[in-house]
């Protein structure tokens, strides 16, 4: 299994959810057993070493590999979720959207000083979403976050629009945002 292969069977859908989108869909690499197994070793090689205790995995694409990429860390897993979703108490970041703004919540007992958390979500597109990710995790004290994707969009600045974060982002696959 190489990363080219898995590029390759990234299924690219014109024009969802809107005309003009070009959308990566995972679902095709995440049903085959050996690039499902191949993915989660990849992302999870770059940081054995680093002391992950939580996976924090976005809602809601995040949530397909987070907490398999939690188990191959010896971590826990911890989610952000959209507005509403979260049934104990929350705090939130709201960010703006293309079109309006959005919120995202995480339990407020989730995350504490004593750990290192890695922010996961399939694709790194403008930026925006992790961003406001990191915003929420930063406000729990956290001792150190890293960020990784599955996919980073190459056209699209995400990573250049996240260098102000101060915070090390790895990305197993760059696919240009128009293939
Ligand atoms: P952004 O905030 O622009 O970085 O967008 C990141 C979020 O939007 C991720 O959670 C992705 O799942 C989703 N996303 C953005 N662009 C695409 C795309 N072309 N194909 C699939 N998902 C996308």
């Amino acid at each position: 299994m190489t990363i080219e292969q898995l590029k390759k069977d990234v299924r690219n859908v014109p024009d969802f959810p809107k005309k003009g989108i070009q959308f990566k869909d995972i679902t095709t690499i995440v049903a085959n057993p050996e690039e499902l197994r191949f993915m989660c070793k990849q992302l999870a090689d770059v940081y054995r070493q680093k002391g992950i205790t939580k996976v924090v995995g976005i809602e809601s694409r995040g949530f397909i590999l987070a907490p398999a990429l939690a188990m191959e860390l010896g971590a826990g897993f911890v989610p952000v979720r959209k507005h509403g979703k979260l049934p104990y108490e929350t705090i939130e970041v709201s960010y703006e959207k293309e079109y309006g703004m959005d919120t995202i919540q995480i339990h407020k007992d989730a995350l504490g000083p004593d750990d290192v958390v890695l922010i996961h979500d399939d694709i790194l597109a403008t930026g925006g979403s992790m961003q406001a990710a990191i915003a929420l995790v930063r406000k729990l004290d956290v001792k150190k976050i890293y960020v990784n994707c599955l996919i980073e969009l190459i056209g699209l600045n995400g990573r250049e629009y996240l260098q102000g974060e101060n915070v090390d982002i790895d990305c197993l696959m760059e696919i240009e945002v128009d293939e």
